[in-house]
């Protein structure tokens, strides 16, 4: 009975669950579809809780846009790339938009789901970071965000243990298939998703930044 059980909301999921793109192609053309079963209302709200404790964090250690000259240009930069996010949805033109720095050495920068910006000092110090640099970086990470590329990693995951309950279980296989499959999802959806997440958030932000 737990098999039928999993095998059907296994197929719910699939039926359910869309497969559509969460953008539209832009002129760079990305039009691959997507497989998402996790909600924007659950990610935006795990979003928004995630990026206020990082951000008043910050506030607390007195790290967040301490140089006020840096904390404008990154905003700046980050408002161009903002007003053309039009050409891969609209929507995204009146999301909430928060761009923050953070004064800290690593060399990153991000952007969460929803337009949720913050840019470590590190990554514009430390590599001397022209604007057209700094808005290509920025680029990049919107579009991580404009694709949901998150959002989609969730559901690939959520998919992931139901198929692999699925298929331990009609193979008669007990926690050790899992384990063994585990690691076969991983390098069947996980890396070879990831390279395809980033090979679209380049193209998207070489297109906003354009
Ligand atoms: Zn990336």
């Amino acid at each position: 009975m737990k098999k039928l059980a999993l095998l059907i909301s296994f197929a719910a999921m699939m039926i359910f669950s869309g497969c559509a793109s969460t953008t539209q192609g832009g002129a760079v053309g990305i039009d691959r579809s997507q497989f998402i079963t996790v909600s924007e209302a659950e990610m935006d709200q795990s979003a928004a809780l995630a990026y206020r404790q990082i951000t008043a964090q910050a506030n607390a250690k007195h790290v967040l846009n301490t140089d006020k000259k840096l904390t404008d240009r990154v905003r700046g930069i980050s408002k161009r790339l903002i007003a053309q996010v039009g050409a891969f949805r609209k929507d995204a033109l009146k999301w909430n938009w928060q761009v923050n720095v953070i004064n800290d050495p690593t060399i990153n920068a991000w952007c969460m789901p929803g337009g949720r910006i913050v840019v470590y000092t590190g990554i514009i110090e430390k590599l001397k970071l022209t604007d057209a640099e700094l808005a290509a970086i920025l680029g990049h990470e919107m579009s991580h965000a404009l694709r949901e590329h998150s959002r989609e990693r969730a559901s690939t995951e959520q998919m992931k243990d139901v198929g692999i309950a699925v298929a331990s279980s009609a193979a008669g296989l007990g926690d050790l298939g899992s384990a063994a499959l585990n690691m076969a999802a991983q390098y069947t959806f996980t890396l070879p998703f990831s390279r395809t997440h980033e090979t679209e958030a380049d193209l998207m932000g070489v297109e906003l930044m354009a």
